[in-house]
């Protein structure tokens, strides 16, 4: 039974039972972990501001003899409240953590995804970029340091340097002929992109120039890529489409 301390983002959060919360944080040198606070459900608590999603702070966790840690204190750091005060950002920073929960799972540190995740957290909140863009390179970002990194040098069919399509399942770039059922067409501005998104370095991952049609393009194909590659259908995907319509 010990206490322990770590900086972390809450990533996720569940009732549970009379007033709790089950909250689901991602932390430096842990991974997303799941912890219980007590009491946080309730109106009143004084832990209930805190313990939300999107909270950043420093997290004072005890360990005792049951299976899940419990929630002591928290010191919040930032609760990014622009992104919580707007609908449509939050719809997408919740998406974002769904993928990246699915993509790491519980209990696999990984500090650079936390790092990855809280870059494109504090771009919604307090950076002047589109939520678009925040998306898509998010998305192919994360794919890329999940062990899901396409290839976007020459076609994975034969090895021609001619690169016109994408394979979803395949995870790469195809040429003229080699074609395949789940495949789309991509230009050299999309290629380019990609091969930007995947290779820079993580605090410039927002750092290259795109019109909106380029974006809107990116975004189908890094979104499709993402529920391919971790074979699953995200219903805060749907959500934030929702809002993108409103
Ligand atoms: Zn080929």
């Amino acid at each position: 039974m010990a206490t322990v301390s770590a900086k972390g983002i809450i990533i996720r959060q569940t009732s549970y039972g009379e007033g709790h919360r089950i909250l689901s944080i991602f932390a430096e040198n842990m991974g997303i972990i799941k912890a219980v606070a007590y009491g946080a459900g309730k109106s009143r608590s004084s832990s209930a501001a805190s313990s939300q999603f999107l909270c950043y702070g420093s997290f004072e966790l005890y360990q005792g003899s049951g299976r899940l840690m419990s929630v002591n204190r928290i010191n919040t750091i930032d609760g990014f409240y622009p992104v919580c005060e707007d609908i449509y950002k939050l719809s997408l920073a919740s998406y974002l953590a769904d993928i990246t929960y699915e993509t790491l799972g519980e209990n696999n540190c990984d500090d650079r995804i936390l790092r990855l995740y809280l870059n494109a957290v504090y771009a919604l909140a307090y950076r002047n970029e589109s939520v678009k863009k925040v998306k898509t390179a998010y998305e192919l970002k994360l794919m890329a340091a999940g062990g899901y990194c396409p290839s976007l040098g020459e076609c994975v069919g034969c090895g021609s340097e001619n690169a016109v399509k994408f394979d979803f399942e395949k995870g790469g770039v195809l040429c003229a002929e080699c074609g395949e059922r789940r495949a789309v067409r991509i230009n050299g501005a999309v290629l380019n992109a990609m091969r930007y998104i995947t290779g820079c370095d993580d605090k410039k991952m927002l750092a290259f120039s795109a019109n909106d049609e380029l974006i809107d393009y990116l975004n189908a194909v890094t979104e499709t890529y993402v529920g391919v590659q971790l074979d699953k259908h995200f219903k805060s995907l749907d959500y934030y489409k929702t809002m993108l319509l409103s």
